[in-house]
């Protein structure tokens, strides 16, 4: 069931729909009077909890256990960023630590860690690989709220949330006077770069959407002083990073002026550049199945859970989804069964759409080598640039 929601942050109904779900149960927009963006209707709390049971990405644990894996590369970096803030010794609380890849590199620099995570499998990794027995379950209603941290972290934890401002005022309770809070989230003003997991993730996920100046002001309505606000990429885990630290005060923060048309402006543009790529995919299926071929789309992940949704796509189109990833061969994916790239030939699949964000043009060359004589293989984004960059991302964000 859906339902529909006033303002999280200044509490109006003054709600602009951007995109409407074909489904009716979502839509996406933002606050006319603050500029938070959100869905409404979205889903209710019980339709959420179905949602996560799905959300899991099934990745090896070997995978996940190297510190010199893309998980490993970003904690050591966010550890790294800890030294500006804080000394050794210091005490970290993490909601919604995943796998604890930060704690763990937290603690091998010298900090008290705790962490919280509703996830049972990943409380379990974090325990038992990698030692964290400071790792309990629990979510925001477990944080203690004792003034004792040092620093509250929440890393891709704030956009999934029902109330976000109701929940930076609880961790302004649990970090002490003078204390830090540390968010991680997607970036509304670059929700473009990764624009077909967005579609699946905000269609249900991702119930807030923030530009920094939001983030700032929701930041200084629960007591804290932006420190720091910049987009701080996290290679091959997230590119469009924003990074926000702030410091609890006694008075409360003077808020950044509101500019809700900014937050109207992004998600505008940012759905009328889905709507052209879902048209794109769909002309291109459309005109191989006029044609008689048998399609097959390639990844077994977030992003095809996007096409699938964005394309409307149906068994007449799609014979099935091909992914390496052994683990995943003979399980359903958005109702498309999952099948190792070598079932080319016995499937008689003679067009393969890969449909990967990160590592399109290499499985594409390698899907063309060993696909059968007459067989194309194409990528959903071709030349079309994905990235910001550097010179585009800018040093620093102003909010003031
Ligand atoms: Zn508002």
């Amino acid at each position: 069931m859906s339902e529909f929601v006033d303002c999280a942050q200044c509490g109006a109904d003054d709600f602009e729909t951007v995109y409407r779900h074909p489904s009716g149960g979502v839509a996406h927009g933002a606050c006319r009077r603050c500029g938070l963006g959100y869905l409404s209707p979205r889903p209710d709390a019980a339709a959420t909890t179905r949602l996560y049971d799905g959300y899991r990405q099934a990745y090896p644990d070997a995978f996940l256990a190297a510190t010199d894996g893309p998980f490993g590369r970003a904690a050591a970096a966010r550890a790294a960023f800890l030294d500006r803030w804080l000394r050794p010794g210091a005490r970290i609380l993490e909601v919604g630590c995943g796998y604890g890849h930060f704690l763990h590199a937290a603690r091998a620099a010298g900090y008290r860690v705790e962490g919280l995570e509703p996830s049972q499998h990943q409380v379990q990794f974090a325990r038992e690989r990698l030692g964290l027995t400071s790792v309990e379950r629990g979510l925001l209603d477990d944080v203690a709220r004792d003034g004792r941290q040092d620093l509250v972290a929440m890393f891709h934890v704030i956009e999934h949330l029902r109330d976000p401002q109701a929940a930076l005022q609880l961790l302004a309770q649990a970090v002490r006077p003078g204390g830090l809070v540390w968010l991680e989230l997607p970036n509304a003003l670059r929700l473009p770069c990764d624009a077909i997991e967005h579609h699946y993730i905000v269609a249900g996920h991702h119930l807030h959407t923030f530009t920094p100046r939001v983030l700032a002001a929701m930041a200084a309505r629960a007591g804290f002083e932006t420190l720091y606000l910049a987009e701080d990429p996290l290679p091959a885990v997230y590119e469009a990073n924003l990074r926000f630290v702030g410091r609890r005060v006694a008075a409360a923060a003077t808020p950044p002026p509101r500019r809700p048309a900014e937050t109207l402006r992004s998600l505008t543009a940012h759905h009328r550049r889905l709507a052209a790529l879902g048209a794109r995919v769909s002309g291109k299926v459309q005109r191989w199945r006029a044609v008689g071929r048998r399609i097959a789309l390639y990844g077994a992940g977030f992003h095809t859970r996007g096409l699938v949704d964005l394309c409307a796509f149906g068994a007449h189109e799609i014979d099935c989804i091909l992914d390496d990833d052994r683990t995943k061969h003979g399980t359903e994916l958005a109702g498309f069964p999952v099948c190792a790239p070598d079932s080319l030939h016995e499937r008689r699949i003679d067009a393969v759409l890969v449909s990967s964000l990160a590592a399109e043009t290499a499985i594409v060359d390698r899907l063309r080598a060993q696909a059968p004589r007459g067989c194309v293989v194409n990528g959903i984004y071709g030349a079309e640039p994905r990235r910001p960059s550097a010179a585009a991302r800018g040093p620093r964000l102003e909010v003031r």
